[in-house]
């Protein structure tokens, strides 16, 4: 399974403060922001680029662009939204498109209220979703953007859960996971240990 962990050690200061429970809802949205534009950065390390011919101030160049092949981010609601703003501050072409599950109380599995999404097919479809728990939810999300016609799809999440990694791992193999963090487990409510709590409380102030 291709679990890719942000290495980097600004990562790993801007995680501990995002961990760091005194952190109020105002710096934990900046601190959100911030790890997650370099999850986009890294996440997107392989796109393609086209040759293009300029002119610099002393001489011309062949230098480079990005190749037109806009990419998707596809948001996990409601906790997802603060992690699409940074691809969309940085990639001129980006689309969103919005998947909302729930848990159903039948089932207990997460049930898709929502979709919204643009054209996929042979576009990069990043679906995000800050904590990746039990997978159910990511999981869900993986069969929903490809069964609109995604074939090229990543996982971009804050903090990561290995329970989870091994579900999307079971139900969608191959799927390469971009995460700051690989934790230890999940405690008995399914919360991350040690986690940050939930984020999209911590996020909302909720
Ligand atoms: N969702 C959260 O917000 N936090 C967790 O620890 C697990 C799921």
């Amino acid at each position: 399974m291709p679990v890719h962990s942000l290495t980097h050690p600004l990562a790993a200061h801007i995680l501990t403060h995002l961990r760091d429970q005194t952190t109020k809802p105002a710096t934990f949205r900046t601190l959100a922001y911030q790890l997650s534009l370099l999850l986009a950065i890294e996440s997107t390390r392989d796109i393609e680029t086209d040759k293009k011919r300029i002119q610099t101030p002393l001489e011309p160049m062949e230098a480079r662009v990005l190749a037109r092949q806009p990419l998707v981010v596809v948001p996990i609601l409601r906790a997802g939204l603060g992690m699409v703003q940074p691809f969309t501050d940085i990639f001129p072409d980006v689309s969103v498109g919005y998947v909302g599950l729930e848990r159903d109380h039948e089932t207990a599995r997460p049930r898709n209220y929502y979709c919204k999404l643009p054209p996929l097919a042979g576009r990069h479809v990043f679906v995000v979703d800050p904590m990746l728990a039990t997978g159910g939810s990511a999981v869900q999300a993986l069969t929903v953007v490809k069964q609109h016609g995604a074939t090229d799809v990543r996982l971009v999440c804050i903090v990561s859960a290995p329970e989870g990694v091994a579900e999307v791992e079971k139900y969608h193999p191959g799927t390469a996971i971009h995460t700051a963090a690989l934790d230890r487990e999940l405690n008995a409510r399914k919360y991350i240990l040690p986690g940050l709590g939930d984020f999209g409380d911590r996020l909302y102030g909720t």
